[in-house]
């Protein structure tokens, strides 16, 4: 088993470090190798995804992943700033589909904007299709508009499409992935205004028909944005597009409370996979030995499961991040009143030790 490192950039290399230590500790045996990504690797190699990261990621069984990023890139052409390496590792990957749990752990029901009552227990997967949508679709571009409210104006415009095939196997993900939860799913479109969510429609309905033991419903993409801060509990598995699930998977998140807790995973066919934490490398913090480790260390948990083919120390590295939430440590982010404030590296460290069974002092 191989695993390609991609640290990347901010607080990219100080978290994947957690997760490798984690990794280190539970006696496997894989390799693991390290590259760079995204900014760090255009100013090493003038481009964010250079063709010996990508080589390494395709011949990797998985590819555990940072972040990217940072302001001082805005200006760079499209294709050469640090995001472009995600696209290109999904693109080239066949990354389509991609998994976020949204799992609020009960010590810190506290730390979600909404009332306890609404959140406590949640636990809802949201599964995205990745590699089709309005972010890929051709043609697009800018031009100078020869119709519409304003003719002879510049304008921009993107396409937005999906083929049945797409929608077929991101279908069966979801459905698959429910019959191993609660049996239902919620599909999530636009049907009533888009021709691409009409077809998703057409086709979760169809394939449905392969899984009668699930339950299937469908709900606007407005409403289920309201839902989620409404009543966030009534959903179980969640499949939509890839922008709805951009937006949607940023929302439930959140609801957690701290998106330094939510970790994610992206498959493809053969069920090779990249695992990031869901947030960015928040150049704000980066460097100061503040941020949190779990969405990493958990993602790792994700790629041994999904990946890798190791339930078990999936599971043990789960047991072990919810023991030290119960021993009271907490970065920055988690913290409230009456519990540990700990950096990175000591949040790393205790995940190790209830892993190995040491005492965990909170
Ligand atoms: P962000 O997720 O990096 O940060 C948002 C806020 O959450 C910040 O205040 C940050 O300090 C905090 N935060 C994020 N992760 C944290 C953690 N583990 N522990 C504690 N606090 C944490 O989003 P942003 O600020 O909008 O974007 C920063 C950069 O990241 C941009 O360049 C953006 O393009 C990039 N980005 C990359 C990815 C990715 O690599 N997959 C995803 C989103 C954004």
């Amino acid at each position: 088993m191989k695993i390609a490192v991609l640290p990347g950039d901010g607080i990219g290399t100080e978290i994947v470090a957690e997760a490798v230590k984690v990794l280190d500790v539970l006696d496997l045996k894989f390799e693991m190798e390290s590259a760079l990504v995204g900014g760090a690797a255009y100013e090493a190699h003038g481009h964010p995804l250079p063709e010996s990261t990508l080589k390494l990621a395709k011949e990797a069984d998985a590819v555990l992943f940072g972040a990217v990023g940072d302001w001082k890139y805005d200006k760079l052409d499209r294709p050469l700033r640090p995001e472009q390496a995600i696209l290109g590792l999904r693109k080239n990957l066949g990354l389509f589909a991609n998994f976020r749990p949204a799992i609020c752990y009960e010590e810190l029901v506290g730390a979600s904007s909404l009332k306890p009552e609404l959140i406590a227990g949640l636990d809802i997967l949201i599964i995205r299709e990745l590699t089709g949508d309005i972010y890929f679709g051709q043609p697009r571009g800018r031009r100078v508009a020869t119709d519409g409210h304003f003719p002879g104006a510049e304008e921009a415009f993107d396409t937005m499409r999906y083929s049945r095939p797409e929608i077929e196997r991101i279908a069966r993900v979801a459905f698959e992935a429910a019959r191993k939860r609660s049996k239902r799913v919620t599909s999530v479109d636009k049907n009533n205004v888009l021709e691409t969510s009409q077809l998703w429609k057409d086709v979760m309905l169809d394939i449905a028909k392969e899984y009668p033991d699930v339950e299937l419903d469908h709900m606007l993409v407005d409403n289920a944005a309201m839902q989620l801060v409404k009543a966030p509990k009534k959903f179980d598995v969640v499949v939509t597009g890839n922008m709805f699930g951009d937006i949607l998977s940023d929302e439930a998140a959140m609801l957690t409370g701290s998106i330094g807790m939510l970790p994610s995973a992206s498959l493809n066919s053969s069920n090779q996979g990249l695992y990031e934490p869901s947030h960015g490398s928040a150049p704000d913090i980066a460097g100061k030995g503040v941020a949190n480790p779990l969405a990493t260390i958990l993602s790792a948990a994700m790629m041994l499961r999904f990946s890798l083919n190791q339930p078990e120390a999936a599971d043990r590295i789960e047991s072990a991040v919810k023991a030290v939430l119960a021993s009271g440590l907490r970065t920055g982010d988690i913290w409230s009143e009456g519990t540990k404030r700990v950096g990175t590296r000591e949040m790393g460290d205790a995940v190790v030790a209830a892993i190995t069974k040491k005492t965990i002092t909170g």
